[in-house]
């Protein structure tokens, strides 16, 4: 045999053996998350992230990205979001991929386009044994936090929807209340009593939930009269909940032996999308950039047990730093707006309107967009998020991280 042939067969072998070995090592180490978030900031594309590391930037009177929490994680991906029946995708049919692995028609929430229904991730982890918690910033009975735990022909249907909660058996239940406590016509049972029926420790703000702490099954909303979606991070009073504490209170209550799985959603990222507010949009990615610090706080105690995802179900408003020729970005233009659109007068909307212009906000719509969205990771399992993912691969990899079949 020729030498150098030789030599090289031999290379080859080594290197083989080498990295089999390495791999095999790899394997061993490689554990499986016990402790899992899950988090979706709903309608934050890389324009949303982008704008509010600038905005932090700006503060600074810089021109730089300052990285927010989950931008920091080591693992990065694009999802990839388009519906069953749509290249933009509403909310319930992302939800509906990002929990079951299956795509939708918009308006659907955990069932097929033919109405059969999917099964959420979070019962097949539920099943293992596993405490789950749903958390959001706003009513839990909204398209992103029901997909993980609801089956309806219709996203709309907030009652029917928030009267499956009972039969979860999930432990943690959090952050904003009900779109239709009542139900449509405000003539059906009161959806706290059918919780508490249901076996659910109702708490209201942080005084009644620290009471709660280690009582079974939890659901924990704001202060009583303030019964919907928690305020923007830029209208929050003393008192209000912010969605950081509930997911406190989520890993506070669901912490132990068994490991917890828990979702929480951002939902008012897309709000402020809906409404071009640029502000209220950059203080709540903020904002979401704090519950996720959160999360990795605990992820920095259980480093080899912790696995964090973050990342969107779809973008909202084309949102970009910069419009027309200028390439100009002003938003130290931003600083007189201190409320949002949602609660300002027509008037004050005008003014912050033409302040949004003069940052060099980019706007192209009022609705979603078909743009791929960001994903971060970090902990083991992480790599599985890196690359180019679609958004019915994210469940699946959650549970392929886990250790669980996906059935
Ligand atoms: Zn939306």
């Amino acid at each position: 045999m020729d030498k150098r042939i030789f030599t090289s067969l031999l290379l080859v072998l080594f290197l083989t053996t080498t990295l089999s070995a390495q791999d095999g090592m790899r394997r061993r180490v490689m554990q499986q998350p016990k402790f899992v978030f899950l988090f979706i900031g709903d309608g934050m594309g890389h324009g949303q992230v982008s704008m509010a590391e600038a905005y932090l930037s700006s503060q600074k009177e810089e021109i730089s990205n300052t990285p927010i929490s989950f931008t920091k994680f080591p693992v990065m991906g694009m999802q990839t979001t388009y519906s069953a029946n749509s290249y933009i995708t509403c909310s319930s049919a992302a939800g509906t991929a990002l929990s079951t692995g299956h795509k939708t028609n918009n308006g659907m929430l955990g069932v097929d386009p033919q109405g059969n229904k999917l099964e959420s991730i979070s019962y097949k982890i539920h099943r293992k044994g596993i405490p789950v918690g749903i958390v959001s910033s706003v009513t839990i009975d909204h398209a992103t936090p029901a997909a993980f735990y609801a089956n309806s022909n219709s996203r709309n249907n907030y009652y029917e929807i928030a009267t499956q909660i009972p039969q979860t058996g999930f432990e943690f239940f959090g952050g904003g209340g009900f779109a239709q406590p009542t139900g449509p016509d405000k003539d059906q049972k009161n959806i706290y009593q059918v919780l508490e029926e249901g076996g659910y420790t109702v708490a209201r703000g942080i005084k009644e939930y620290a009471a709660a702490r280690g009582k079974g099954k939890i659901a924990f909303f704001q202060d009583k009269g303030k019964e919907a979606d928690l305020p923007y991070a830029i209208d929050r009073k003393e008192n209000d909940l912010c969605l950081a504490q509930v997911v406190a209170a989520a890993v506070d209550h669901l912490y132990g032996t068994k490991g917890f799985f828990i979702m929480a959603e951002g939902g008012k990222i897309d709000w402020a999308g809906h409404s071009n507010d640029g502000k209220a949009n950059i203080l709540e990615v903020l904002d979401f950039a704090t519950a996720v610090q959160v999360a990795y706080n605990f992820y920095e105690k259980y480093p080899n047990e912790t696995l964090i995802v973050v990342t969107a179900d779809h973008e909202t408003g084309g949102m970009t730093l910069g419009d027309e020729k200028n390439y100009v970005l002003a938003l130290q233009q931003l600083e007189p707006q201190k409320i949002s659109y949602a609660v300002a007068t027509d008037q004050q909307k005008e003014e912050f309107s033409q302040l949004n212009k003069k940052a060099k906000i980019g706007w192209t719509t009022t609705g979603h967009t078909g743009v791929a969205v960001p994903v971060y990771a970090i902990g083991p399992g992480s790599r599985l998020f890196s690359g180019r993912i679609d958004n019915t691969e994210i469940p699946k990899k959650i549970l392929q991280a886990m250790g669980i079949e996906m059935e």
